[in-house]
Parts: C-alpha cells; structure tokens; sequence
C-alpha cells in the first residue's frame, strides 16, 4: 500500500476527476459495501470476541446490523438528498429563479475510537460514499483485530484512491492531521477532540466531533422502577458499559433508592445471571490499562453489589456504587465501564444545578411518569440528546440527531444527517436577462420607500 502522502494525493486528484461525484458511482459502491460488509460479517463478530468480549448477537444488534440498517436507508434515500433543489426566489429578485446544488466536500478524514469499532467506523463511511467525497480512515489501535478485518474488507472493495484505510497507533493520526482535509469526523474522547479541533481550525475545515463524558441519569419518585431497571441493566452494561451514551452516573430519589437499589440487582442478575463474569454474553474491558483505571475507580467508593474482578481476562462484573459522593474518583471522569455510581436526591433543583455545574453531558435520561419533572429537565439542561423512560436507544434512529453539545462534542449525524455532513450545499440565485429592473442600483433618488416594500 502507498504511503500516507502518495494516497493524499491520490485522493485530491480522484476527487477532481468528478468520479466519486456520480450518482451511478455511489450507488454502485454502496451496494458494493453493503455486500462486503454481510460478507465479512462472521470474520467481524470473531474479531470483536477477541477484542470486547462481545458474543455474536450483540455484535450483529449493536454494530453490523446498525451499519447495515444505516445502509440500506441511505441506499433508498440519497438520491433524492443529492438532487438540485429548487426554492423560493424573493420578489426583491425578479426575475429570478434560486436553487440548492448539494455537493461532495471533497476528501474527508474519518478517525473512530475502538469501543464500537465497526459501527463507529463504517457509518460515517456511508456518509462519505453517498455524498460522493473521498476518504481516509483510521480506525483505533487497541481494537486491532477488529481494525485487521475492516482493513482486509476496505483494502478488498475499494481502489486507494478513493477509500483507504491506515492502522497504527497515535503516531499515525498525528501524520494524518497534519495534512490539510476538506471535511474531519472525528469519534473518540474529548482531550483528543481538543487535538483534532486545534488542527482542523489551522486550515478552517469543517469538522464533527462526537465525543464523551459523564451521562447522568434521573429516577424520580413517579418512576416505575421495574420498567426502570431492566432498560438500564441493558443500556448500562451492553459492552460492558464501554458506551459513549452509557448511563453513568445516577440521581435517585430519596424515596426510591432502596427499592430501586434491590430491583437494579434482580434486572442485572436476570439479564446476565450471579457470576457475569463466567458469563460469555457479559463484554470484557478492552485493555489491561482500563481495567486497572477501572478498579481504581471502584476502589474510591462504597460497594453495594459486584466489583468482581478477573484480572487475567479484564473482566470486572456488573458494579453499583452506593451511596456515592461528589468528591469520589468515580464522579471526576467519565467511567465507560460496567459501574455504576448512585446518588440519592431530594429536591429536582438540587440536581439541576448539580448537572449545569459541569460539562454539558453528550445524553441525560430520565425515569418518571411525570410530564412537568420531564418538561423541567429538558427545558432548563444542555445537553446532546436522550431519551425519557429509555437510555441510549436514541442512538437507533435515522431520523433523530445523534451528537453532543459543548464539551460533549460538535455536530451529529444518522441517516440524512450523515449525508449532510459530508456535504456542502451551494446557493445559487439564478437571474434571467430578460429584464433588468435598476430598482437595487444607483442612482438612489426616492427608491428607500419601494426598495423598504420590497425587502419586507
Ligand atoms: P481516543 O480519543 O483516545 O481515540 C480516538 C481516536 O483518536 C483513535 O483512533 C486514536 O488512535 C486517536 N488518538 C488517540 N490519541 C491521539 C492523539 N494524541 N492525537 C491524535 N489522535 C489520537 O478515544 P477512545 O479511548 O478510543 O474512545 C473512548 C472515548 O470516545 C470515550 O470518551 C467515549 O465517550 C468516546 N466516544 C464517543 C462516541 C460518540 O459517538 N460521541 C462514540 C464512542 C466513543
């Protein structure tokens, strides 16, 4: 495989043939990616076993069948997203007509984190492809096997020139953000986000920056705790909780702790049984430097259930801590793992200023039946998005925005937003030459009145 620079250039000089602009073109390569990507699908859920620990439903439910689903709406979709459009034309412009030309903005960077390595890859990719732009991809180093695989499949469907993907480690998506791009999407933490925002703002290029941090969650007194609890011990603990928009932190109320405390064990043990970690559908932690940070985190806080650990396979069971304080490791980063840190509340305003302290969170759950506590926290918080009596499953959405806000990231994508994304959309006032009315030109004269009718 060529170098990074040689594929660089490559890539510019394909962009400007006008290729990967055909409709035809994407289509065929769309199509082309959907196949590869059911071809490989057995050779990805074995190289996300060895890397996450994830069984083979969880891979197809939480990465291949997101990807594929993402694909084939877009397949039914972007033609119509890509055509011209036509738009009102203001009567200041007669004779007039203005259009819309949705276009590829060219080579695009793509760098994905390795918590969900398949989808957080392949799904902006279905954004550059359809938009018609070329791009380099950079998967993380610390899910390697399952990076091997997408390389394999990349390297077998696509010509360099247009797709290319590069391994490595830090070093590489150094060189690479040392190059000038048209477009960045960027997944992965936020000191790393800073590093990509800094580069891209030296040469002004559009970026999207899907990052972490802390999610909390609300359980008011309204809650229906069993419903509750078994939407969290999935949300909280698929991936072993290595989940961007994993619940994170937890605000009971102090009415409910107990009940809510006795219920989460039961939906925990129902979902994955006593010994999670003997349990093949329960994940591991990607590497040994996130276990350790994992138990040290642990290790700051009371335990009420859990904190099993199996150093050996990185595995640390289903944990809750409780009661936990502000002060703790635990509430100073985000945890992405099977931990959860529980708090109790009494007023809703306490915490409502708890959350504006800190960092706008990328999502914010809350459990109630209460339709004024619901409207109260979405109307006086900042956050990325979310979901009511639910967690993260607004990330399975076409039409829902996916992304945070502020410190929680920049932009969002999922179906036609992904397509947007890449794209830059041309507005083009198209004036006839039949007629030319001077109305707008000098000499000015007494032209403010009609010119004042005109323009309101
Ligand atoms: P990370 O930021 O360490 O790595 C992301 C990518 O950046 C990888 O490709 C990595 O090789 C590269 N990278 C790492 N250090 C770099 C540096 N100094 N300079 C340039 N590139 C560098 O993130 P991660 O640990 O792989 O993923 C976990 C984080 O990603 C969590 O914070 C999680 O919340 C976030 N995340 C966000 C989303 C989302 O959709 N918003 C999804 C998944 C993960």
């Amino acid at each position: 495989m060529s170098s990074i620079a040689e594929v660089y250039e490559k890539q510019r000089n394909f962009f400007y043939s006008g290729k990967s602009k055909d409709i035809a073109f994407r289509k065929e390569n769309l199509k082309k990616f959907r196949s590869a990507i059911i071809r490989y699908e057995s050779k990805m859920k074995d190289a996300l076993r060895l890397d996450l620990g994830k069984s083979p439903t969880e891979s197809y439910e939480t990465e291949i069948g997101i990807v594929l689903s993402e694909l084939n709406y877009t397949l039914r979709h972007f033609e119509k997203w890509a055509k011209k459009k036509r738009v009102h034309t203001p009567l200041l412009h007669f004779p007039s007509k203005s259009y819309i030309i949705t276009e590829p903005l060219g080579n695009s960077l793509i760098m994905s984190p390795w918590n969900y390595p398949v989808q957080l890859t392949l799904v902006p990719l279905i954004g550059a492809i359809s938009s018609g732009c070329t791009a380099v991809v950079k998967p993380s180093r610390y899910s390697g096997e399952t990076s091997l695989v997408l390389k394999e499949m990349i390297d077998e469907i696509f010509d360099e020139e247009y797709i290319a993907l590069f391994l490595g480690g830090r070093d590489v998506n150094t060189e690479l953000l040392s190059y000038k791009w048209d477009y960045i999407f960027f997944t992965g933490s936020v000191n790393v986000g800073r590093i990509v925002a800094e580069k891209a703002a030296k040469d002004l290029t559009k970026t999207t920056l899907e990052l972490g941090g802390k999610s909390p969650v609300i359980i008011d007194e309204s809650a229906d705790l069993k419903r509750t609890t078994t939407r969290l011990a999935f949300a909280k603990f698929i991936n072993a909780g290595q989940t961007c928009v994993a619940p994170d932190y937890f605000f009971v109320h102090k009415t409910k702790s107990k009940e809510f405390l006795s219920l989460m064990v039961k939906a925990i043990e129902k979902a994955y049984g006593v010994d999670q970690i003997g349990n093949d559908e329960f994940g591991k932690i990607i590497n040994h430097h996130h276990y350790q940070r994992l138990c040290s985190l642990i290790e700051g806080s009371p335990v009420y259930y859990g904190a099993m650990k199996d150093e050996q396979r990185n595995k640390i069971s289903a944990t809750i801590l409780f009661p936990v304080k502000e002060d703790e490791p635990v509430m100073q980063e985000e945890i992405f793992g099977p931990v959860m840190a529980v708090m109790e509340y009494e007023d809703l305003d306490d915490v409502i200023s708890f959350i504006r302290n800190r960092p706008h969170p990328l999502a914010l759950y809350i459990f109630s039946e209460n339709r004024k506590n619901i409207e109260r926290i979405h109307s006086s918080l900042i956050f990325g998005g979310g979901c009511v009596n639910d967690a993260i499953m607004h990330l399975v959405s076409h039409t829902l925005p996916f992304g945070g806000v502020g410190d929680s990231g920049l932009g969002s994508y999922h179906g036609k937003r992904t397509f947007m994304d890449f794209s830059h959309e041309k507005g083009i006032l198209d004036h006839a030459t039949w007629l030319d009315i001077t109305l707008r030109s000098a000499p000015f004269g007494r032209k403010e009145k009609i010119i004042k009718t005109m323009l309101h």
